[in-house]
Parts: C-alpha cells; structure tokens; sequence
C-alpha cells in the first residue's frame, strides 16, 4: 500500500470540529469592522518578491528567513504573503485608492517558513486593518479603541494592551547612534541574534525573546525619552483619549515590532496564557511606506491579528463563542421514506429558512439512524416510515425530555417555531 501524502509542516488542517469557532469568531470580527465604516479589500496570496522586500525591510526576519519564495514558470520572483500590509498597499496604490481616505480590512492565510511550534506555523491566519490618509493620533486612538471592542464582542478576556512611539524618521536614527553605543558598551552580553542586529538592525534587539537579553535590554536608553515634539505631542493625546475612554495599557518602551515600516504610534495586545506567543494582534503607524514603494506619500497606520492565537486564547479563558446547534435530524426508515423525507426537508427550508435540519441519507436499520441523531446533537429527531407516510405525519422525538409525539407535516413549521 503507498504511504498517505501528508499536509507540509506547519501548515494545519482546521477540521469540522472547530470551524464553527472560526466562523463565529469571523463573522464577529467583520460585523464589528463593518460598524466603524471599514472596508474589506481582497488582494492576492502571491505577490513580487521585490514587494515584501521593499516593504518590509531586508535585515528583518521575515525577509531574512522566512519567505516562501520561488521562480514562477516565466522566471519572475515571486512570494507567498507572509503578512497583509504590503499587498494592501500595493493594491490601493496600483488602484488609485491613495487619493482619499481609506479604512481597510481584509482577512486570509500568510505564510512564514518558521520553526512551528505551538502559536507559531507556517500558514496561518490574520485580519488586518489598515487606514490611509489620516493623520493621527484620531485614527490611531480609533484603531486601538476598535481591537479592545472587538475583544469586548467576542467575550475575549487575558489579553492586555501595550503601547509605544517610535517617533519619526529622524528621531529614530539619532536614538538608534545611541542605542548602538549602550549596546556596543556591552558587546559581550549580546546573544548571537543580537550581534547580527547591533549594525543592520539595532532596534530588533529590544525585541528579542531570549529571556537572557532581558537585563540588558531593560537598562538600555529608552526611545521614548528621544522622541522628536511631534512624535512626542501626539503620543501624549494618543494617551490621552485612551485614559478618557478607560481603556487600561501599558507604555512599554521596548515595544519595537519587528518590521522596518513602522513609525511613531505601534501597539500590541499580548497574553501571558500562550506561553511565549503571547502577541495576538500587533500593528502601528507606517506613514513612509506608501513613500518607499514609489507612490505619492499618503499616511498610514494598521494591525493585523493572529487568529490561531486569538482561538486559543478563547479555548484558553473557556470563551469559545456558541455556536449553532442542528435543530432537527430527519431519520428515514424504507425506500418510500427515504425519497419522501427529502421532500419534506426541501418543504420545511421553505418554511423555515434558518432551520438546521439534517436528513439521514444512506438507508440502514432505524437503530443506526437514531444512533446517528443523537450524535449530531440535534434538539428533535424526526422519524418518518411507511405508516407516517400513509397518515402524512411525523414521529418527533425531544432529545433532552425524550417525549414522543405524532405531528401532521402541514404543521411542523408551527410546531418547530414554538
Ligand atoms: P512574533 O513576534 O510572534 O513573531 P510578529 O511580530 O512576527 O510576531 P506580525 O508580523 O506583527 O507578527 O503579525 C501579527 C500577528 O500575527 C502576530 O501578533 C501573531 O498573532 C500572528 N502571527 C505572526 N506570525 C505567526 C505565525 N508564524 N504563526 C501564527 N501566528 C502568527
Ligand atoms: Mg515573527
């Protein structure tokens, strides 16, 4: 017997048993982007090469390590998305979108050849938001307020909200002189990763999940206190709306983000129930992005969320939404019966348009069949033979009371709505 073909490492089968989650958390999702006047934006999985790395910045891991990328048939260069920004980007750009304010979402699989591990995988699932064109910090303040709502729907509790600026441009290349000097004083507490950074990209550092770069990184010059006024001003009414609103969160000023794009407001919402991937959303201010990709500069700012980790963390906290239990199973004993229960099915989608009713299909003994019912959770089995047939009525069984009783098909519809 040949060996089964297996799924590719990292990349996971979401089954039946756990999609009604993903649905619900979906539609959740989408019903509260669409009330603050969002738009969802559909853009493709694969995209140049070149794209990502403009984009994203070429010493960044995702550009260093982690892209799936390969030659398409005609030679260009091409890469699996491995987060939204840049394709949105793209997208608006190349469809003149730049010339008035936009908010965006969109939702879909990206791809980073990680090591997988739990929380981490090689295909997984993001919504991002993005916004073009505004300023700030109104936007930013609306963004982050609009993730805690979204927590809010969907019952989400254990995840908490850290804040940073990381000021502009010139800001950040005058703290980062600094910042090399402080790291260069301690060139020999620096773990490998952090070497490699400490010339190509220094402020990566901060961000290092090696518990023992912690001291080190929490004793280094602080970014926040090297914001230029702009930087500095806007933080502070960032601040200020969210303290107003009461939304809690911490300034934390090693809040980095591993991507090149961003400047001034980055945000992240993490959890200590995931062990170490505790980040369930993370995004911020790229306002030269649209620059560096050769458009007429337009400002911006976005998030993505993992929707692995944000499932877990719901399963984590007991919080999984509820999801639609079957209404009825239609069990079918007999050749008539079997043919006419589809009839009647078909009757009652009439009716009922938002009936779950599930018809047997596939014939066996009514044990079988009633075995069936009960496994699918139904709230009444229905049982149709020949007698019921002839009588034109249904046999309902009310699985939780295990009361019986005979209905006349014309009224199941009344019967079900009650
Ligand atoms: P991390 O620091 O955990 O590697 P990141 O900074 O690379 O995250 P982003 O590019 O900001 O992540 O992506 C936004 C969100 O997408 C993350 O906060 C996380 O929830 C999710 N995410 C990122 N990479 C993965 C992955 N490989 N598997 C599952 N979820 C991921
Ligand atoms: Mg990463």
């Amino acid at each position: 017997m040949a060996e089964i073909i297996r799924s590719i490492r990292g990349m996971n089968d979401i089954l039946p048993d756990v999609t009604p989650y993903w649905q619900a958390v979906e539609s959740a999702l989408k019903k509260v982007l669409t009330s603050y006047g969002y738009q969802e934006i559909r853009f493709p999985i694969v995209e140049k090469t070149e794209l990502f790395c403009r984009s994203i910045g070429e010493v960044t891991d995702i550009v260093e390590k982690e892209m799936y990328t390969f030659a398409d048939r005609n030679g260009d260069n091409l890469t699996l998305r491995p987060e939204g920004t840049a394709g949105c980007v793209r997208a608006a750009m190349q469809n003149g979108m730049l010339n008035q304010t936009q908010r965006l979402w969109y939702m879909g699989p990206m791809f980073r050849h990680e090591r997988p591990q739990k929380g981490r995988y090689r295909q997984f699932h993001q919504v991002g938001v993005e916004a073009y064109g505004f300023n700030g910090p109104d936007i930013d303040a609306e963004m982050i307020l609009m993730t805690a709502r979204l927590w809010k729907t969907l019952g989400l509790k254990g995840a908490s909200l850290q804040i940073n600026s990381l000021g502009s441009t010139e800001a950040r290349l005058a703290y980062r002189d600094v910042l090399v000097a402080y790291f260069e004083m301690h060139q020999d507490e620096l773990d490998e990763d952090s070497q490699r950074r400490l010339h190509t990209n220094p402020l990566r550092i901060l961000d290092s999940k090696n518990p023992a770069m912690q001291a080190l990184n929490d004793a280094a010059p602080k970014l926040i206190d090297h914001l230029d006024d702009e930087s500095r001003q806007e933080f502070a009414i960032l601040c200020q709306i969210l303290d107003q609103a009461g939304l809690v969160y911490e300034i934390n000023p090693r809040l980095v983000r591993g991507l090149d794009y961003y400047g001034k407001t980055v945000f992240e919402w993490v959890t200590d129930q995931l062990g170490s991937q505790g980040t369930i959303c993370a995004g911020g201010r790229y306002d030269g992005l649209v620059a560096q990709l050769g458009g007429k500069g337009a400002t911006a700012i976005g998030f993505a969320i993992g929707l692995e980790r944000l499932i877990s963390l719901l399963e984590a906290t007991d919080s999984l939404p509820e999801t639609d239990a079957v209404d009825v199973y239609l069990v079918a004993v007999g050749e008539a019966a079997a043919s006419q229960s589809l009839l009647l099915a078909e009757q009652l989608r009439d009716q009922l348009p938002d009936l779950k009713l599930i018809t047997h299909c596939g014939g066996g003994s009514f044990k079988n069949q009633f075995k069936r019912a009960d496994r699918s959770g139904a709230r009444w089995t229905f049982i149709l033979g020949d007698d019921e047939i002839n009588k034109k009525v249904v046999g309902v069984k009310t699985m939780v009371t295990g009361e019986q009783e005979t209905i006349a098909w014309n009224a199941i519809a009344d019967y079900l709505q009650q």
